[in-house]
């Protein structure tokens, strides 16, 4: 499998465009220099692959923009020998996913790292694990955009797709990349029937995004959120897992089984199953 630049002294910086393998973007994509440009460019995205694509070029937030470059070519010392993708992390997965699972933002060394969500570091290691138990992924590991992994009727959305400073974006840059997830949500709605929310604030920016894409029937306020939270509402399921992250994996307070229980709930009420693969 083709891994650019690795044990050649990877050139450090962000990734140009089309440089690496299974890149969603090609230099005709539009670029989002602002918000209001991920708004536009983000209702005008008729498919999954060309909203990915969008998302991945985008420079909207520039404490972000600074950031994730900065973490691409400095890079952490033990991946010196790696070329980092420091552009936002897209979505992924098939446009006509059951299942969806949102997650909040991709780690500087993560998927900042590797270009794909939830990759490079332990929570991803766990969830993807999680994930190819439940027939849901098929491989057990994830290593980097364009290593064969590939997610089986599932797609895995974000509250924001650059890597923010200490893991927290601002206010302003959560409502700047909504219109990804929210335009994500749009697109899933013929084949969705199943969210699931990866942690207590995946769960707070689900309800509104899914209220703003058109899900009737989504109530007004936010339901509480607990590990196995199951809400029935604008013709899905939403159900809540405890975030993957080591703080709760090695306490745990999240386990293999938990996570098993709610992943093999998704599959089911998803309608997918292994043979799918
Ligand atoms: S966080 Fe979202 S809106 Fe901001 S630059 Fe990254 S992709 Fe664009």
């Amino acid at each position: 499998m083709s891994r650019p630049g690795i044990g050649v002294g990877a050139p450090a910086g962000p990734a140009a465009v089309g440089a690496w393998p299974a890149d969603p973007a090609s230099a005709a994509t539009p670029v989002a220099p602002g918000a209001p440009d991920v708004a536009r460019l983000a209702a005008a995205s008729s498919t999954a692959s060309e909203l990915d694509a969008r998302t991945s070029v985008c420079r909207a937030c520039p404490r972000l923009v600074a950031w994730r470059e900065q973490v691409a070519t400095e890079r952490r010392a033990a991946y010196l020998r790696q070329p980092y993708w420091g552009r936002p992390v897209p979505a992924w997965g098939p446009g006509d996913a059951r299942v969806a699972l949102v997650g909040l933002a991709p780690a500087a060394h993560g998927g900042n790292r590797t270009g794909r969500i939830f990759t490079g570091d332990r929570s991803g290691d766990w969830l993807y694990a999680a994930l190819y138990r439940a027939g849901l992924a098929a491989l057990p590991t994830s290593v980097r955009l364009g290593d064969g992994q590939r997610l089986v009727g599932t797609r895995i959305l974000a509250g924001v797709h650059c890597a923010p400073p200490a893991n927290k974006p601002t206010a302003a840059e959560r409502d700047a990349c909504r219109p990804w997830l929210v335009r994500g949500l749009e697109l899933l709605a013929p084949t969705l029937r199943v969210v699931v929310a990866l942690g207590h604030f995946a769960w707070q920016t689900t309800w509104p995004a899914l209220r703003d894409a058109g899900y009737a029937g989504v109530p007004p306020r936010t339901p509480a959120f607990g590990h196995g939270a199951e809400v029935t509402a604008g013709g899905i399921v939403v159900l809540g897992m405890y975030h993957p992250s080591p703080r709760n994996t090695f306490t745990g307070l999240l386990t293999e089984q938990m996570t098993d229980a709610v992943l093999g709930r998704a599959a089911t009420l998803g309608g997918v199953h292994s043979a799918d693969q």
